[in-house]
């Protein structure tokens, strides 16, 4: 049957229903791809009343469907000589707008669900950068927590044994996430030269600045965060100066969060991990953060061990509890839910900016929208990282090395840019001040208007 008689042009909604259906029937248990597609679908109505093309079969369905999933064994040694097998993943979602582009998380959470959401996200974030990037996603179930050098080192030569044959500087970018930091890109990017004997700096991001990385990469996800709240701030007549803030977590993104917010007058007064979080009321010392997180490698509590009496550690808790003008979620997925959202509004939070991707869940957001909160969603307020890594793209393909000033200079202008295009597209499709809908609406009509100019593939 032609296309063209299966168009439904005037239930969009109804189609989307079934589609939603058809959708976790298909990929069950992926809870948190469920709800990535399930937030996006929510907000794109008005879209679909304005572009009728866009809400034809075939568009939407060929969006959530990746162009392509691998998945594959990992074998490694431990320093003992047991032998142990994870499980490697790569979904390259879509490739409309440029070679799929997205992180690798090492992390026990990590399955194919988890990755699709995180795939999924990146399409519409990369979009929005306005950079020439698609999405993709990748990582494994290893957890490089408390293991050698030498054990990570084995393990990333055995994922990278096989992800090599499936990337490239033209076809696929990987980069990092959680738990693939500097350390594991060198290996990771070492075993790729070795194998296809090709100097081929742009098949990875984030690399050595010594060796083909970008100046600002590691800081820009958090710095680009800190620079989407203080855009939304500006919109309500306010400044990030002064303002006294929370962030989650003690990882890359926490700790550049932490060091924009010092730079532009904020006081930071909360990290934390996985086993509680530390309150600051002096503001977080930032070079004793990073040495007991990136040195040491040891956790929060020992923050509040060195640093005496402005600080304390809160076993178990999390940083929404504790008052603040600004708030950053910076650690993992649905880490935010209703009831911290309750808590910061009852503490008069002014503005919410996710440097994590979706660590806020849907009652959260609805709770904070409701309540007059600006909130920056992941998908614009942490493309700063995916950003920059197009950046350093660009400056691997000419063979150049840009100086931290040219960086941090376009970081800015793809922050504002980013946020200027979300805020205008919500009020042009009538939800001023939600930037879900805005960031949505811009990032799906970039990456639809390139599928459908590209046809049916
Ligand atoms: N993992 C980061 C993100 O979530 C960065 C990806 C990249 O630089 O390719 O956007």
């Amino acid at each position: 049957m032609p296309v063209k008689d299966q168009r439904a042009p005037h239930a969009p909604k109804d189609r989307l229903a079934s589609l939603r259906a058809e959708l976790e029937r298909r990929n069950p248990a992926q809870p948190e791809f469920h709800q990535a597609v399930r937030e996006v679908l929510a907000t794109l109505d008005p879209v679909f009343a304005v572009r009728p093309e866009f809400a034809e079969p075939g568009v939407v369905e060929r969006l959530v469907e990746p162009e392509r999933q691998i998945i594959f064994r990992v074998p490694w040694q431990d320093d003992e000589g047991t032998v142990h097998v994870n499980r490697g993943y790569r979904v390259e979602f879509n490739s409309a707008l440029g070679p799929y582009k997205g992180g690798l998380r090492f992390h026990p959470s990590v399955n194919i669900g988890v990755v699709k959401f995180l795939g999924f996200e990146q399409i519409f974030k990369n979009a929005l950068t306005g950079l020439g990037i698609g999405g993709g996603k990748g990582g494994s179930d290893f957890d490089p927590h408390g293991r050698s050098d030498a054990e990570v080192m084995r393990f990333c030569q055995s994922f990278m044994t096989e992800l090599q044959r499936h990337i490239g500087e033209h076809t696929d970018v990987p980069a990092g996430d959680i738990g693939v930091g500097g350390r594991e890109i060198g290996y990771l990017f070492g075993q790729y030269r070795r194998i296809t004997n090709r100097w081929e700096a742009g098949v990875f991001t984030g690399k050595g600045r010594g060796w083909g990385g970008s100046a600002i990469r590691p800081q820009a996800t958090g710095y680009g965060s800190v620079l989407f709240a203080a855009e939304m701030l500006a919109r309500k007549g306010a400044a990030l100066d002064g303002q006294t803030a929370v962030v989650s977590d003690s990882g890359n993104v926490a700790i550049y969060t932490i060091e924009k917010l010092q730079q532009l007058g904020a006081n930071p007064i909360t990290a934390s991990d996985s086993t509680g979080y530390v309150v600051d009321e002096k503001g977080i010392d930032l070079d004793l953060l990073k040495q007991v997180k990136e040195v040491e490698r040891a956790r929060i509590s020992e923050y509040a061990a060195y640093r005496g009496s402005s600080a304390r550690y809160v076993a178990g808790g999390r940083v929404w509890d504790v008052a603040a003008d600004v708030a950053f979620p910076s650690a993992t997925q649905n880490e935010l839910d209703a009831e911290g959202a309750l808590a910061l509004v009852r503490n008069g939070v002014k503005a919410v900016s996710e440097g994590a991707n979706m660590p806020t869940t849907p009652e959260a957001v609805h709770i904070l929208q409701e309540a007059g909160v600006a909130f920056g969603p992941g998908k614009a307020a942490n493309a700063g990282g995916v950003a920059v890594s197009a950046l350093e793209m660009s400056q691997n393909a000419a063979r150049t090395a840009w100086t931290a000033e040219r960086v941090e200079d376009e970081l800015g202008a793809i922050m504002r840019a980013i946020h200027d295009v979300a805020y205008e597209t919500a009020e042009r499709y009538g939800a001023p001040g939600d930037y879900v809908t805005g960031a949505n609406i811009a990032g799906f009509e970039r990456v639809a208007d390139a599928m459908l100019a590209q046809g049916l593939i």
